[in-house]
């Protein structure tokens, strides 16, 4: 892309720009390195040279100026040995007087000239004169003056001749001392004759002591001239060695002068400083730089970096980016417009963008200037665009300018397609609001209706059918789910076929449908028809895949009037309603009504306090006697069972047995009146039978035999002692099944009764083929036995059947002497009603028995 090489341009051409400002600045801080370093050696130098040059300058003037004493102590006994007086008082005769008192060589010579020994030493080096620190002493030079004096003497003596002296250096009381020796001759002095013999020699003795040495310094500009005081005095410069006579030395030491030191002390700390501060300096433009290159750098990086991401997501966008010049022509589309449109990119860039997009503004500048739009920049222009492959697609654009203050330089942004998300959007639209199966408004869709239709103005009133299918759970297990679905969508079209265009079919639930009955109906009457006719609808045969499949329904209706009821009740009373049609016999349908609410919550209140009372001992048994019709012996008991309501008292079966077969609590409920009356049984005084009611449903619950074979087992009571009541409506739904169970329970060898006989629908050839023992004549024929109107001749005919099919015959409910005496006369075995006894508990049974074993005794 073009900008990169604008950012290829920001790169040095040796790599990075702290790269660069490293190799620049390095040798710039070693030069300047380099320029303090020899600055200061420089100065050093210099220092050391004018120390150097001082020290030797010294050192010259060191020498001059012993030289200068001497040439000054040569000059002064030249004065004094080459000259007549002397050579005559001296030499060729000693003369004190002259010499010492008379001052001629007196104290003088050391008031004045500071020598401290002056000595004549005649020949054969007698001294002849001695003056010492300016005081006549009569003292051996020798013994003063340390070092052999000879050779000096004979010097002297050989110099006497061209009058010159010579100097050499003594030591006197540890001191250097110049000597300097002179022959005494008569000089110029012609009047004094020379004397043969070897001539005497006059000694001035010069003492360096401290006090003239300082002030010898003094005048030479040697600070503090001395001897060395001591060895490490001595190891410093500068020195000047002067020999002695006796071959030993003496070192002059004097303080140096040190040009160049205030050079040092002074200049080289300023070099230092100024190294310093422009070294800092540089170490801060050094910095400087190189932060701003290592800046510079990052910046480049991130650019890099930038550009590879914006490369980066333009390719992972769904959307495609795009940008025009000031005119709207394309002038860059990333790679994902070809892969979204099918177009090539090359042959729009260039080309108008209002050519590809159609919009509803004007222009994109007046989209982008609406203050609506400016307010809010990421609200997307909603264009539309032809594809390659021609169809018509949607997308969603996202417009920036491109602008400096002064001009505008183009448009660039996001195209994102919404074409399939649109449909998508319709699809789960579609999906949310209808059921997938058979296409009808779902749940959802029906409640939404329901509340706009309910919060609509229209005042007429509406209907909601809740159309449940009964065995439908059936048709599933028994043929598969396909062909559950298939007759679903087959009745959903049925179903359809009745409802009136403003109605409104929908799939409430997997086998429960819902009709939305929208005004216009003629009340209950049209409702009532339209019910019989679905029901009908419902019930015709279904054909799929070539079976015939038969299915019911119960139908629950709830109607509303305007502002009466929500939604959520509507739908709710329709369900109360089915919920009382499901268990109601005379009819498919139920309307609502309040009555049947709170009927069926009182219903499920009792359902609840039963399945409490299941597992919490508020059951318990009531036994009703039968006894034998021709001589009234007690032969067994039917057990029947009462709940004591905490609330509503002593229960009879007739308040909640139904409710506990409708509700399933049955199952239970039979299970522990069997368990009860076969452990009760046993604790009767006498082993007679126990008869126990099992109610339909319990009939048919799968594992009945093995679980009366346990309790039997468990109880330990004998099968034969065991009878089982059933009514004739037990076969009539699984009429094989049923025969399969007696069978079995027979083979436990259990006694079987057949209920309340003469109620149901009994055809003859089922009792002919089911193994009943006892046939129960219901109470209501007993109860008509003295009626006008053949009473007794059905009970006989009844009795005759018993017999005639080899079963024992009980007649129930028998109330008055006047029936059991019938009853006898007819030949019926058994008997039981109030005239005999009632229901009586454990206890009272107990008495009964015991009461009726001891009649037997005494009679
Ligand atoms: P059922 O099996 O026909 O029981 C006999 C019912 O008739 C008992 O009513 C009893 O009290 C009543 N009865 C007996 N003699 C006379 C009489 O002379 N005149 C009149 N009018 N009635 C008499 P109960 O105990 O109220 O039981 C009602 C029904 O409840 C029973 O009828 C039975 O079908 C059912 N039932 C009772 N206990 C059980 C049980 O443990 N399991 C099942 N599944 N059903 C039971
Ligand atoms: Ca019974
Ligand atoms: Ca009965």
């Amino acid at each position: 892309m073009a900008d990169l090489n604008l950012f290829n341009a920001l790169k040095t051409p040796c790599g990075s720009s702290t790269g660069f400002a490293r190799r620049t600045m390095m040798p710039f801080a070693a030069l300047l390195l380099l320029v303090f370093t020899l600055a200061a050696v420089i100065l050093v130098k210099t220092a050391h040279d004018q120390n150097d040059q001082a020290r030797d300058r010294s050192l010259f003037f060191a020498e001059k100026a012993l030289k200068i004493r001497q040439d000054k102590l040569q000059q002064s006994i030249g004065d004094y040995a080459f000259w007549g007086d002397a050579y005559q008082n001296l030499h060729v005769h000693i003369d004190l007087e002259w010499a010492y008192t008379r001052g001629n060589v007196g104290a003088t010579l050391f008031e004045n000239f500071g020598y401290e020994g002056v000595f004549v030493v005649a020949p054969g080096n007698r001294t002849v004169y001695a003056m010492i620190d300016g005081q006549l002493q009569p003292t051996e030079i020798q013994q003063w003056l340390q070092g052999d004096v000879t050779e000096l003497l004979e010097e002297a003596k050989a110099r006497a001749a061209d009058e010159q002296s010579v100097v050499k250096v003594f030591q006197v009381a540890g001191r250097p001392a110049l000597v300097v020796a002179a022959s005494l001759t008569p000089g110029t002095d012609p009047s004094v004759r020379k004397v043969p013999g070897p001539p005497s020699v006059l000694l001035f003795v010069d003492v360096l002591r401290p006090d003239k040495l300082l002030s010898l310094g003094q005048d030479y500009a040697l600070t503090q001239l001395r001897v060395a005081r001591d060895e490490e005095d001595a190891a410093l410069e500068p020195s000047l060695s002067i020999p002695t006579a006796d071959e030993s030395s003496f070192l002059l030491r004097w303080d140096p002068v040190r040009p160049g030191s205030p050079l040092l002390t002074f200049l080289l700390p300023v070099l230092g400083i100024a190294g310093l501060i422009i070294g800092a300096l540089s170490w801060l433009v050094m910095r400087h730089a190189m932060a701003t290159a290592r800046l510079l750098d990052d910046s480049y990086a991130s650019l890099v970096v930038s550009e590879a991401r914006f490369q980066d997501i333009a390719q992972a966008s769904s959307d495609w980016l795009w940008e025009t010049d000031a005119e709207q022509r394309f002038r860059y589309l990333s790679g994902r417009f070809e892969e979204i449109t099918g177009h090539s990119p090359e042959v729009w860039l260039g080309r108008p963008l209002s050519d590809f997009l159609k919009f509803e503004s004007d222009s994109l500048a007046s989209w982008v200037t609406d203050p609506k739009i400016k307010a809010s920049p990421y609200t997307p222009l909603p264009c539309s665009y032809q594809s390659a492959s021609g169809k018509y697609c949607l997308c969603n654009l996202v417009v920036r300018a491109i602008s400096s203050p002064a001009d505008l330089h183009g448009y660039r942004g996001t195209a994102r397609d919404i074409t399939a998300e649109l449909e998508n959007r319709a699809r789960i639209q579609q999906l949310q609001q209808y059921d997938a199966l058979t296409g009808l408004p779902n749940r959802k869709h029906l409640q939404e209706r329901l509340e706009t239709r309910i919060k609509s103005e229209h005042n007429s009133s509406i209907a909601v059918l809740n159309i449940s299918l009964e065995q439908f759970k059936h048709v599933n297990d028994s043929f598969g789910l396909s062909v559950g679905d298939q007759v679903l969508v087959e009745l959903s079209h049925r179903l359809e076929g009745f409802l009136r265009t403003e109605d409104l079919l929908a799939r409430h639930a997997g086998d429960e449908f819902i009709v939305l009955l929208d005004g216009g109906f003629a009340l209950n009457e049209y409702i009532e028809g339209l019910c019989s006719r679905l029901i009908e609808c419902v019930e015709r045969p279904f054909w799929v895949v070539h079976q015939q499949v038969f299915i019911s329904a119960r139908i629950g209706i709830a109607i509303s009037h305007k502002d009466k009821d929500a939604t959520h009740d509507l739908l709710r009373s329709a369900e109360i309603a089915l919920y009382r049609a499901r268990r109601q016999i005379k009819s498919k349908w139920c309307f609502f009504t309040p009555e049947i609410d709170r009927q069926i919550s009182e219903e499920k209140q009792l359902e609840s306090d039963l399945y409490f009372a299941i597992s919490n001992d508020q059951l318990c048994l009531h036994f009703q006697p039968r006894y034998r019709t021709s001589d009234r012996h007690l032969s067994g008991v039917e057990a029947l069972v009462r709940w004591q309501h905490p609330q509503r008292g002593l229960l009879s079966p007739g308040d909640f047995i139904v409710l506990a077969e409708q509700s399933g609590l049955i199952i239970p409920l039979g299970g522990w009146v069997l368990r009860q009356a076969c452990i009760q049984a046993m604790s009767f005084p006498e082993p007679i039978f126990v008869s126990v009611n099992l109610s339909p449903k319990q009939f048919r619950t799968p594992g009945l035999v093995a679980q009366v074979q346990n309790i039997l087992d468990e109880s330990g009571l004998p099968a034969a002692r065991l009878e089982l009541e059933i009514t004739e409506s037990m076969m009539f739904e699984d009429a094989e099944g049923a025969l399969a169970t007696l069978n079995e329970l027979k083979a436990l060898g259990i006694r079987m009764s057949m209920d309340d006989f003469g109620t149901g629908y009994s055809s003859l050839s089922y009792l002919h083929r089911y193994p009943f023992d006892i046939l129960k004549i219901d109470r209501s024929f007993t109860a008509r036995l003295d009626d006008a109107e053949g009473g007794l001749a059905v009970v006989l005919a009844i009795v005759w059947l018993g017999h005639a099919l080899s079963m024992q015959v009980t007649a129930e409910g028998v109330e008055s002497e006047e029936q059991l005496s019938l009853l006898n006369d007819m030949g019926c075995d058994e008997v039981q009603g109030f005239h005999l006894s009632r229901p009586i508990s454990m206890e009272q049974l107990c008495a009964l028995l015991t009461q009726a074993h001891t009649n037997t005794i005494e009679t």
